[in-house]
């Protein structure tokens, strides 16, 4: 197509190619999810509905990008994990994260009544995103780490809140200041002691987050193809390989999952 004398505006973009060898980070989080979940009557500390809608959100983004290896969703976000030497968008970092956060939304919004049948979506919900490179396995690792302890001091804290408000009938100001200055041991016991609960018995999804992982499986097949005297068809079977997303709430800060998923950091 021929140039307008327009063209020469397009060297005014910005180049964001992320860094090449390096893991590509993308994560994604609510906006205002404190709002927006008092707004739709979630269930504290963890509504079910949202974490599953959240976690086929994700899962549409795994489906698609294919050059995701791992996520890790706990609350309202999520982190996608591009393998280090993907050429998707050419590793533009704007095209990567906008398309993504894009297509998360929308598969949130699409599956709404799904997940919430009694529930009418308010307002439309947005996400923002971010990425991050990070330039070798151990601080990957360590990204991980972090978001996965984050989701157990968040959940131990709001565990003990909404207990204390919903069974021991606090306000929220004496919620808070029951809490304030407590150690995860203290909170163990509080909930143990006078709820009578067992945080390690609480469920995993609540306490680890969520992990998908693309694995891949190996199936039988059939094809098509001519047959041998050339005047017909016939059908052939054939192995392949097919990927599925396998959903785990395990530890990803210790080494033991690391150990049995090598294939993940290559
Ligand atoms: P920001 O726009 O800065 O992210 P935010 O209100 O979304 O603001 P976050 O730190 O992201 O703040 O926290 C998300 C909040 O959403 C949680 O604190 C919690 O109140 C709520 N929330 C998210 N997921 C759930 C869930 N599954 N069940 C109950 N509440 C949830
Ligand atoms: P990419 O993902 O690279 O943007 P694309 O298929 O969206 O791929 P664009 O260059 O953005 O390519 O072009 C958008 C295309 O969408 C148009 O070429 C046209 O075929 C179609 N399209 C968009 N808006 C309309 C419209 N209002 N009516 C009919 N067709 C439309
Ligand atoms: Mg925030
Ligand atoms: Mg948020
Ligand atoms: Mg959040
Ligand atoms: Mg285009
Ligand atoms: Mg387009």
């Amino acid at each position: 197509m021929a140039k307008s004398k327009f063209e020469y505006v397009r060297q005014f973009e910005a180049h964001d190619e992320c860094l090449p060898h390096c893991w590509i980070v993308v994560r994604i989080d609510g906006k205002g999810f404190h709002r927006f979940s008092e707004m739709h009557n979630f269930v504290k500390p963890n509504d079910d509905r949202s974490l599953s809608l959240m976690n086929v959100s994700a899962e549409k983004v795994m489906t698609d990008f294919r050059d995701i290896v791992l996520a890790y969703g706990q609350s309202d976000e999520y982190s996608f994990v591009f393998r280090k030497s993907t050429t998707n968008y050419n590793r533009r970092a704007s095209k990567l994260m906008t398309n993504l956060v894009s297509l998360f939304a929308s598969t949130f919004v699409y599956n709404w009544t799904k997940h919430f049948p009694d529930t009418q979506l308010k307002y439309p919900p947005a996400f923002d995103a971010r990425v991050v490179l990070y330039p070798s396995n151990r601080i990957l690792r360590d990204y991980l780490s972090w978001r996965q302890v984050d989701c157990h001091i968040n959940n131990m804290y709001n565990t003990c809140f909404w207990k204390l408000i919903q069974d021991a009938g606090m306000t929220t100001t004496e919620a808070q200041h029951r809490l304030k200055g407590t150690l995860s041991g203290d909170k163990n016991e509080l909930l143990f002691s006078e709820f009578g609960v067992n945080y390690n018995n609480l469920p995993e999804i609540y306490r680890k987050g969520t992990l998908l992982v693309r694995s891949s499986v190996q199936e039988t097949a059939t094809k098509t193809v001519p047959n041998k005297n050339g005047d017909g068809t016939m059908e052939e079977t054939f192995q392949r390989k097919r990927y599925i997303t396998e959903t785990l709430y395990t530890d990803i800060v210790g080494d033991k999952f690391w150990r049995e998923h090598p294939e993940i950091l290559g």
